[in-house]
């Protein structure tokens, strides 16, 4: 960032402050404050600091020392997975799945979901799967879900009848109705905490049917060169699970 916009950008938080109705001194000491926190990083926890010893540390340990891997992958990347895995802060699938760099192209989002082909609404979503499986050439497409999972539970909880109370998260969402639909069906007496636990994995289901929406990917699994597979993981069991195209739990492989 240069200085001219990092000056602009102090100018519109102080403007944004002021406006917000606090007082004019409260405001400027907040300037103050995030300014010398952004240009020094003195605060053992600010953000500047956190990031910058992150890289550090992976410089130090990681980078400075696989020159081999990271050589080759300055000059392109080849990944064998393209994985959707959600949003949330613990369940990267990185660290759950141990994938180095190089190996798995990843999209995350809420929820863990993948939208059916559509150019207007979800072109972000497919443009990560042309390229994925066009252009590098992916192996497999795995879709992830998780236990505790926050969209899920909005999913299961939100009446979906016009009353939106989220600018976005409803309607995104509302991608895997089906598998909500089917988990009531099933599980209607059971507790909800139990039904959004099912319905984890009913989404990743409803996912990996929209991915065959996707002519690319159709083409990919008629060719043989492209799998599908869904994929749970428990952080509070500390377990993962595996299963493919077949749909249902009884096929998976539980670790
Ligand atoms: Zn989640």
């Amino acid at each position: 960032m240069g200085n001219e916009s990092y000056e602009q950008a102090i100018e519109a938080l102080k403007k944004l402050l002021i406006e917000k109705g606090e007082l004019k001194a409260v405001a400027a000491a907040k300037v103050e404050q995030i300014t010398a926190e952004l240009q020094t990083g003195s605060s053992s926890d600010s953000p500047v600091e956190r990031i910058k010893q992150g890289f550090v540390h992976f410089k130090k340990e990681k980078y400075d020392k696989n020159p081999a891997l990271y050589g080759k992958l300055a000059k392109g990347q080849s990944p064998k997975f393209m994985v959707f895995a959600c949003s949330d802060s613990r369940v990267c699938p990185s660290h759950v799945l141990d994938f180095q760099p190089g190996e798995a192209f990843v999209v995350r989002n809420i929820a863990n979901m993948v939208p059916p082909y559509d150019k207007v609404k979800h072109s972000g979503v497919g443009a990560a799967i042309e390229y994925a499986v066009l252009h590098l050439k992916v192996e497999n497409i795995v879709v992830i879900g998780h236990s505790a999972c926050g969209g899920i539970k909005g999913l299961m909880s939100f009446p979906f009848d016009g009353s939106n109370s989220t600018d976005f998260i409803e309607d995104w969402v509302k991608i895997c109705l089906p598998a909500k639909t089917k988990v009531l069906a099933d599980h209607g007496n059971s507790a909800f905490e139990s039904q959004c636990a099912h319905c984890e994995k009913e989404a990743v289901n409803v996912s990996l049917a929209n991915l065959l929406t996707y002519p690319f990917v159709r083409e990919g699994l008629v060719k043989k060169t492209l799998a599908l597979k869904g994929g749970h993981y428990d952080f509070v069991k500390g377990s993962f699970e595996l299963w493919g195209l077949q749909f249902g739990p009884s096929a998976a492989t539980s670790v």
